[in-house]
C-alpha cells in the first residue's frame, strides 16, 4: 500500500523537493522566512522517498529563489530540487548543485587564514571535497569545514 502525503497546492511561489531529511528548518533559515512574514509556508517532514528514503519538501508562496540562496540550498540539501510554480503549474524545475569551488559563500574557520583579515580583499575560496559527508577546503590555508560549520554558517547557528 503506497500512502501520499497531499499538501494543497500553491498559485505562485516555490516548492522545494528532495530535501533531505531534518534539513527543511535550515532551508527556511536559509530564505530568512520565519513564518512572521505572512506568506503561507508548508513544511513536510520526513516523508517517504524513493531516492533519500525520507525527506522533507518547503512549499512557500509568492517568493522566487536568488542565485545566491540556490547555491546554499545545494550546499546543505545536495539532492534538492526548486520547482517554480506560476498559476498551480510548475513552470520550471531545477536540480541545485554543489560546484567544485565554492567562492564567497562561507567563512574559513581559521582565524589566521588571510581570507580573515580585515586589511585583506581577499574573497573566500573552497574547494569541495566530499558532497555526503560534506567537506570543503579552503584554498589558502587548507582549513577544512565540515557540515556542521556550513549549517551553522548559512543557517546561523544550531548544528
Ligand atoms: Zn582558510
Amino acid at each position: 500500500m503506497e500512502k501520499e502525503l497531499r499538501v494543497s497546492k500553491i498559485a505562485e511561489g516555490t516548492v522545494i523537493d528532495h530535501i533531505d531529511a531534518g534539513r527543511a528548518l535550515y532551508v527556511l533559515r536559509i530564505l530568512g522566512l520565519t513564518g512572521a512574514e505572512g506568506l503561507t509556508i508548508a513544511v513536510v517532514m520526513n516523508v517517504p522517498s524513493q531516492k533519500l528514503g525520507r525527506k522533507d519538501i518547503v512549499k512557500v508562496e509568492g517568493v522566487t529563489l536568488r542565485r545566491d540562496q540556490v547555491s546554499k540550498i545545494a550546499l546543505i540539501a545536495p539532492s534538492a530540487t526548486i520547482n517554480i510554480i506560476r498559476n498551480y503549474d510548475v513552470i520550471e524545475k531545477v536540480k541545485v548543485s554543489v560546484p567544485p569551488l565554492v567562492e564567497g559563500l562561507l567563512r574559513c574557520v581559521n582565524p589566521n587564514c588571510i581570507t580573515n583579515q580585515p586589511n585583506e580583499p581577499v574573497t573566500s575560496k573552497f574547494r569541495v571535497l566530499t558532497i555526503r559527508p560534506l567537506r570543503l577546503r579552503c584554498e589558502y590555508c587548507g582549513a577544512e569545514l565540515n557540515h556542521n560549520d556550513v549549517v551553522a554558517q548559512l543557517a546561523g547557528g544550531t548544528k
